[in-house]
């Protein structure tokens, strides 16, 4: 029965987003894969590191994973809980209900994006990064850009945009436009985990990749 209501929610979700169809071959996957080969030399760089703070607050340090070959960055500030425990990106539910917008709502699929955070490690409690552990962390992600190189980057939440575009308005003032970090077009949308939250933002959500699949597709 959990199952039932677990994928009664989860279709709930992408109809209130707009989504009327969803492809049985897109069907969400909550499993994640493993990290991307190509990207191995910074995964063990990440996962070793220990250039700040954060490094004796996480359990794992969280690399990004996947590849842009429709052109996607999904960024987000930092690992969710069950990323840190388990060290790996999609282990949570706002890992799943991202997965959800990737497939129903971009109908691309996992391995279409490239997903990963601001900074790669989890402090104690979940609590916000200092401007110098995102400083000493923001190289890594530089690297993944400029590997990557991504049409179009995604943040996720207040967070990222925040700290990618050194501004303090969050997704609710900056949505609905793109900007430009490292001469790539960004844009942000709300944290899926908002989403859940607050229902209404989906809607706005739905606006807002409508325009990213336009700049994709033109
Ligand atoms: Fe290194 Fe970034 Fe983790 Fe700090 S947050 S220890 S810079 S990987």
């Amino acid at each position: 029965m959990d199952v039932l209501n677990d994928i009664k929610e989860r279709l709930e979700f992408l109809k209130e987003m707009g989504v009327i169809e969803l492809p049985i071959s897109m069907a969400p996957q909550v499993k994640a894969e493993s990290v991307a080969s190509k990207d191995a030399p910074l995964s063990e760089r990440v996962r070793e590191c220990k250039k700040c703070a954060l490094s004796s607050e996480r359990i794992n340090a969280v690399p990004g994973a996947g590849n842009a070959g429709r052109g996607i960055m999904f960024v987000s500030m930092m690992p969710a809980e069950e990323e840190d425990r388990e060290g790996r990106l999609f282990s949570g539910k706002g890992g799943e209900l991202l997965l959800l917008i990737i497939t129903g709502a971009l109908k691309m699929t996992r391995d279409d994006v490239y997903v990963t955070n601001v900074v790669k490690c989890r402090g104690k409690g979940g609590r916000f990064p200092s401007d110098a552990e995102i400083r000493e962390c923001l190289p890594y992600l530089e690297e993944e850009i400029n590997t990557v190189r991504p049409k179009v980057i995604i943040t996720l939440g207040d967070g990222a945009i925040n700290a990618l575009l050194n501004r303090s308005q969050g997704v609710a003032r900056l949505r609905g436009k793109f900007y430009s970090y490292k001469g790539i077009k960004l844009t942000p949308i709300y944290h899926p985990m908002e989403l859940v939250e607050k229902p209404s933002l989906k809607r706005e959500t739905h606006e807002d990749i409508k325009m990213i699949i336009s700049e994709l597709n033109p």
